[in-house]
């Protein structure tokens, strides 16, 4: 049968750019349909606003630090309004190029909601088009659990097109988002109150991270309320809100921001219209080569729950292509030793296994750790520290896990995601010169392992 594509690709996010752009490199005709932004959930309400405003809200702890170095500025003052249109601006120039990376490189793009009508044919404003290979790359979409006044609460996709900062904001939720915004709000000088239901939040973090931050974000000022949650919410007559807490407390605030995970988007998607099968969480189930139950249909991404960072979108992304097209280079993704990043004030970097893993896995381990006032900090009033850790393996002497909490811990952290990739050990970090002056330089001159 000569169908109308040989891949359409439905979501013109992270994973589902990559994967058409590569497929039509590799000589296949592919189509995209994309029913809300070009990019995706990372550039237009994601990974790329988000790094904007917490450069943004880093801006404050600039300008106060730079007084230790002889600066004075007046008092420096914070427009949001600004903030949001620059955003806006750069984020519709970056649509741009997504628009013209997909049309350069040979891809149909659709723009409309896809629905898929049978196992080869998808249907978007009532036009079909036929496809021997579909993938779903629908990402996911914010979930709040269904209390009394959840319609008074935002969520991540709101929180990017406020009209103003509000000057009180309580955030739900102990995970990547929840932090990240905390330090955002927190930073551009709201009144932050951050509540998460257990006892300490980044659950599956090193635990010595954990703590680090809750002191930081602490000193900063986040009013941090754990082994709570929102039991209500009521909308003030002066327009205010109030958040009921389960332990009774009673938190006024202007704005209830929830980052309480994320669901797969598979809204009037079609999948009953053919035998794509779901896990029990609902995300998409697939094998190791992104195949679903239905032979022609493909998932990648956050769709498909597992690990939901966009580097692994785009690594998917370019595994379905390559299979499909260019099986001569196909790799499987490899999920090992991921590194990510917290964008939190400080940030987490992390690589490989917490503490806790690595004994649960059945390691004898050795932990390395430094804290300390960065350099940059010591002329300011900043009581700021830092935190370095790194977990070895006591018999193979391999590093297991790298830990930071501190500025540019992303950045640092995936330099050295390379050097645990090649196996280093600890010896090969210790026989690494350092570069100096440099806070990185600590993971070098680690000597001396921490009592256990
Ligand atoms: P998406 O990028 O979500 O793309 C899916 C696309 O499909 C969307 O454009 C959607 O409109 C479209 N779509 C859905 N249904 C249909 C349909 N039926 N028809 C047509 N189109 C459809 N990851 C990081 O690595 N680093 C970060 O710093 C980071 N920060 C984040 C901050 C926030 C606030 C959020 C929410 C996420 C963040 N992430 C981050 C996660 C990252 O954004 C996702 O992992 C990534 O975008 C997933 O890519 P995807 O291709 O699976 O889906
Ligand atoms: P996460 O899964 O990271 O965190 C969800 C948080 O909400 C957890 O603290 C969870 O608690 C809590 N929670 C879940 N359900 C409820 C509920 N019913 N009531 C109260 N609390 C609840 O999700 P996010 O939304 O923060 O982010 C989604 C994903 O996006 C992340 O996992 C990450 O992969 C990606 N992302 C990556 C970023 C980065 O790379 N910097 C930044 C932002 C997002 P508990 O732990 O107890 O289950």
């Amino acid at each position: 049968m000569a169908f109308d594509f040989d891949l359409f690709v439905i979501g013109a996010g992270s994973g589902g750019v990559r994967a058409a752009r590569f497929a039509a490199g590799f000589g296949a005709r592919v189509g995209v349909a994309e029913s809300r932004y070009l990019g995706g959930t990372c550039v237009n309400v994601g990974c790329v606003p988000k790094k904007l405003l917490v450069y943004g809200a880093h801006y404050s702890e600039d300008f106060e630090q730079a007084q230790g170095f002889g600066w004075s500025a007046g008092q420096p003052t914070f427009d949001w309004p600004t903030l949001i249109a620059n955003k806006n601006r750069e984020i519709e120039r970056l649509n741009g190029i997504y628009r013209n990376l997909l049309v350069n490189s040979g891809v149909t793009l659709v723009e409309g909601h896809a629905r898929i009508k049978d196992p080869h044919t998808v249907e978007i404003e009532g036009k079909a088009y036929s496809a021997a290979h579909i993938l779903v790359a629908t990402g996911g979409w914010p979930q709040v659990p269904d209390i009394p006044g959840k319609e008074h609460a935002i969520t991540s996709n709101e929180a990017f097109f406020l009209k103003a900062l509000p000057r009180r904001v309580l955030v739900v939720g102990g995970g990547y988002i929840a932090v990240e915004f905390a330090s955002i709000f927190n930073g551009m000088g709201a009144q932050t109150t951050q509540a998460y239901r257990g006892p300490l939040f980044l659950r599956g973090f090193d635990q010595a991270v954990r703590e680090h931050l809750r002191d930081e974000l602490t000193k900063k000022g986040i009013d941090l309320r754990f082994n709570t949650d929102v039991a209500r919410i009521d909308k003030q007559a002066d327009g205010s809100l109030k958040a009921t807490l389960k332990d009774g407390s009673v938190i006024d605030t202007d704005c209830v921001f929830y980052a309480t995970g994320r669901r797969p988007m598979l809204d009037n998607l079609g999948l009953e219209n053919t035998a794509v099968k779901l896990r029990q969480d609902g995300f998409i189930e697939v094998d190791d080569e992104y195949r679903t139950a239905e032979p022609s249909i493909l998932a990648i991404g956050d769709v498909i729950g597992r690990v939901p960072l966009t580097p692994v979108a785009l690594a998917e992304g370019m595994a379905v292509a390559r299979r499909l097209f260019r099986p001569e280079e196909y790799r499987k993704v490899d999920y090992q030793l991921i590194p990510t990043a917290v964008f939190s004030l400080p940030n987490i970097g992390t690589v490989g296994m917490t503490t806790e893993e690595a004994r649960a896995a059945g390691h004898e381990v050795k932990l390395f750790e430094s804290r300390f006032r960065p350099m940059k900090l010591t002329l300011t009033e900043s009581q700021e520290k830092t935190l370095m850790k790194l977990i070895v393996d006591a018999k193979t002497d391999r590093v297991l896990g790298v830990h930071m909490v501190g500025p540019d811990a992303g950045e640092i952290v995936q330099g050295i995601a390379i050097a645990l990739k090649a196996g280093a050990t600890k010896q090969v970090f210790d026989e690494t010169i350092g570069i100096h002056p440099t806070a990185a330089e600590e993971f070098v001159t680690l000597r001396t392992p921490v009592a256990q």
